[in-house]
């Protein structure tokens, strides 16, 4: 009996390794590790009792809930995001990141669930910088690995390219004045200006970008009902009730 019982939790083991998706090992082990890069507010940063929180924090929330398991977010360099996702630390990312061909080549993306752009920001009273062109012979400041480290990077005639894990290092520097400016997403921009009141944004929205959830290529039953929360997310309480009513 006993015997029996070891064989045939050894085969449920066993099945699941070798049939069932990353869904059941995540719905087995009762949690769901997300990664992201948390000095990118209102999307995902650390508030006052040092919880990573956010727009994004909010999402794998919903998708852990409808998994039915914890969720656990890691916070790690946003370049180490990708390697981390294909070395299987994370099951998914999250983080405002940009649906670019060359990372679609890597990991599969969701759906888009963000519109955004790049941005200048330098300190108030310096200079204004209204675009690319704008940035040539000033030290530029970006984060490691993001569009706007890859669009500063190609432009010719910038003084000096300075990379940053942190956001939040980016803006010291501004603010110290050992950078003229930091190019970085739209909607994080507007949120470290209303924090410091001392800079601006000068430009316009200088690129059009959207942010998908990325998961490895394989896992497509996880892209699957991370696009179908998406979507969920996205219905009305109208849309709701054509579904109570209507439904077949
Ligand atoms: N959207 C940008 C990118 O994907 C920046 C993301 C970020 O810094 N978290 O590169």
């Amino acid at each position: 009996m006993r015997k029996l019982l070891v064989l045939a939790i050894l085969s449920s083991i066993m099945f699941v390794a070798v049939f069932g998706g990353i869904i059941d090992e995540i719905k087995s082990r009762g949690y769901l590790v997300v990664g992201t890069e948390a000095t990118f507010p209102p999307f995902e940063y650390y508030n006052e009792n040092n919880e990573i929180v956010g727009f994004d924090i909010d999402i794998a929330r919903k998708i852990a809930e409808a998994l039915g398991v914890e969720l656990k977010v890691v916070d790690t360099a946003f370049d180490g995001l990708i390697p981390s996702l294909l070395t299987k630390k994370l099951d998914m990312v999250i983080a405002g990141m940009t649906i670019t061909e060359e990372r679609a080549k890597v990991v599969a993306f969701s759906e888009p669930y963000f519109t955004a752009g790049q941005v200048i920001v330098v300190r108030k009273g310096s200079t204004p910088i209204k675009d690319f062109e704008g940035l040539k012979g000033k030290v530029v400041a970006v984060q490691l690995g993001t569009t706007g480290d890859l669009v500063v990077s190609e432009l010719k005639g910038i003084k000096e390219v300075r990379r940053f894990e942190k956001f939040t290092d980016a803006f010291l520097e501004l603010k110290n004045r050992r950078v003229d400016a930091v190019v970085l997403d739209s909607a994080v921009a507007k949120a470290y200006v209303l924090s410091n009141p001392n800079l601006e944004i000068t430009s316009d929205v200088l690129s059009s970008e959207q942010y998908g959830i990325a998961v490895r290529k394989e896992d497509k039953d996880l892209l699957e009902f991370i696009n179908k929360v998406l979507a969920d997310m996205r219905k009305s309480p109208y849309d709701l009730l054509i579904e109570k009513w209507f439904a077949e």
